[in-house]
């Protein structure tokens, strides 16, 4: 982009909502079912059937605007948007109109200072969320030419989060989305799964010379289904408006896909193309009326918002906010690395145990932290072992920790069992640096003439030759005493 102008992003975010059932009528709402199981005359139109509203699904859109500490309006109206397509079969959706059950609210995401003046956090505003249904899912099978059309999706409710153009670089955009995507998957109201399409985005872009507050022509780009793509696709249209205006060209109003094997954007439809939705209230469904108390129970059951957890896991245990994000990384992984902390008492040990062993054991498990099979009691107690000076830490990674979770008893028993309680007695220790230090005449000698840095391999062999049960502070102290002699 050439120096002066800048790039005005606004964000529609359609959340699929992990009710139990589908939003009008009792189907299940799940994911990978046989196609066209799970239906109903009502989700698929059928004459004659009427819907009903989900009173779940409206319980999460109004934690989610209480979240965003947005307008909850009493009275809102949802309308019928007539459009053609195989995979509506009733021939037009349910979603809301002018009014939004969620309106003005805002998310907070880190500034890119890049992008904009000044540095620090940025409240991006969010001009509504509104509840509508799904479309179901049509897929184009060329082996045998036929095209299928599953409807278990048909139905299924979403919450639309429109953002306001406040956005000013691909980099904001993805971070605005990493926040949202947490916040409802904190909030328990979506499951955030991508590649499902629980979570997925459509992006407003255009670009215009910095300071202006007019708008330039926007293009939409449709269906982006991870945060990558987001940024890449938003990248690429900002470079290619940018040298459209630089050639003295115009920017058309038209929407693009993201085409991520080309790397590049391309027209789906032009404005010209735009379709007439032929809006017009349901006449099936009352309009949906919202108490004032209702929303103070959303609200008094409201759990601590992540953004706020971060902090208190960054200022409580002394953590990084790296460390502190990577412990966010699901509601179930923040809430054990939570209980180990308390039961432990020791809030960074804890940090390292589940950035460390837990998190290389669930990798190699391809599991998520319910794949441990380890309660975070007998976790904490190996800790505090460690903490007390019981076990060395290597000990208890390499040997104590495999072992609890093969089942083979509690820590203590393990360390037990396998003789692993450091020696305490200095004379052991000394004994052992005595030997090796007897057997690696030519290394003491050249750590004398001042390469200091092979202290280490003395260290390891003296550790080994003590079988794991000595302590490596001990260790380093007794070598640091007898290299200093002449
Ligand atoms: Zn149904």
């Amino acid at each position: 982009m050439q120096p002066g102008m800048e790039a005005v992003i606004g964000l529609e975010v359609h959340v699929q909502l992990r009710t139990r059932t589908k939003l009008f009528c009792a189907c299940r709402n799940a994911y990978g079912a046989p196609p066209n199981s799970l239906t109903c005359p009502v989700c698929l139109g059928l004459p004659g059937a009427l819907p009903v509203l989900n009173t779940e699904a409206v319980r999460m859109a109004l934690t989610l605007g209480v979240a965003l500490d947005a307008r909850i309006q009493p009275l809102s109206t949802f309308y019928r948007k007539q459009y053609v397509y195989p995979d509506l079969p009733k021939g037009y959706q349910i979603t809301q109109g002018p009014v939004a059950l969620v309106e003005d609210g805002s998310l907070e995401i880190p500034g890119d200072p890049a992008a904009r003046e000044g540095e620090g956090p940025v409240r991006a505003r969010i001009e509504r969320a509104h509840l509508e249904e799904d479309a179901g899912k049509s897929s184009h099978e060329w082996s045998d030419a036929g095209s299928h059309v599953d409807l278990n999706r048909a139905g299924v409710p979403l919450l639309e989060i429109v953002g306001a153009p406040d956005l000013r670089s691909p980099q904001e955009a993805s971070d605005y989305l990493k926040v949202l995507h947490r916040l409802v998957v904190f909030l328990g109201i979506c499951d955030g799964n991508l590649e499902e399409g629980s979570f997925r985005c459509d992006a407003n872009v255009s670009v215009r010379p910095r300071g202006s507050d007019a708008f330039g022509t926007r293009v939409e780009v449709k269906n982006l289904n991870s945060f990558r793509f987001v940024k890449q696709a938003l990248a690429f249209e900002i470079a290619r408006q940018s040298a459209l205006l630089d050639r003295g060209g115009a920017v058309v109003q038209e929407t693009r896909g993201w085409d991520a094997a080309a790397g590049e954007t391309r027209v789906q439809r032009s404005k010209e193309a735009a379709m007439d939705y032929r809006y017009f209230p349901e006449p099936d469904l009352p309009s949906l009326d919202v108490s004032l108390a209702e929303v103070e129970a959303v609200r008094a059951a409201q759990p601590e918002l992540p953004e706020a957890r971060i902090r208190r896991f960054r200022d409580d245990h002394g953590l990084s906010g790296e460390e502190a994000l990577t412990l966010m990384q699901s509601p179930a992984f923040a809430d054990y690395f939570e209980a180990l902390a308390r039961t432990c008492g020791q809030g960074k040990a804890a940090a390292n145990w589940m950035l460390g062993e837990v998190s290389r054991t669930l990798k190699g498990r391809g599991a998520g932290i319910e794949g441990l099979g380890l309660a975070p009691e007998a976790l904490a107690e190996l800790i505090r072992l460690v903490a007390q000076g019981t076990i060395n830490l290597g000990a208890a990674r390499e040997t104590v920790f495999p072992a609890l979770l093969a089942g083979e008893g509690t820590a203590a028993e393990i360390v037990a069992r396998k003789g692993l309680a450091q020696e305490a007695d200095p004379g052991a220790v000394a004994a052992q640096v005595a030997a090796v230090l007897a057997a690696h005449p030519d290394v003491v000698a050249q750590i004398r003439g001042g390469r200091a840095n092979l202290k280490g391999f003395l260290v390891g062999q003296i550790l080994k030759a003590g079988g794991g049960r000595l302590d490596p502070k001990a260790v380093n102290r007794v070598l640091d005493e007898v290299l200093a002699k002449p």
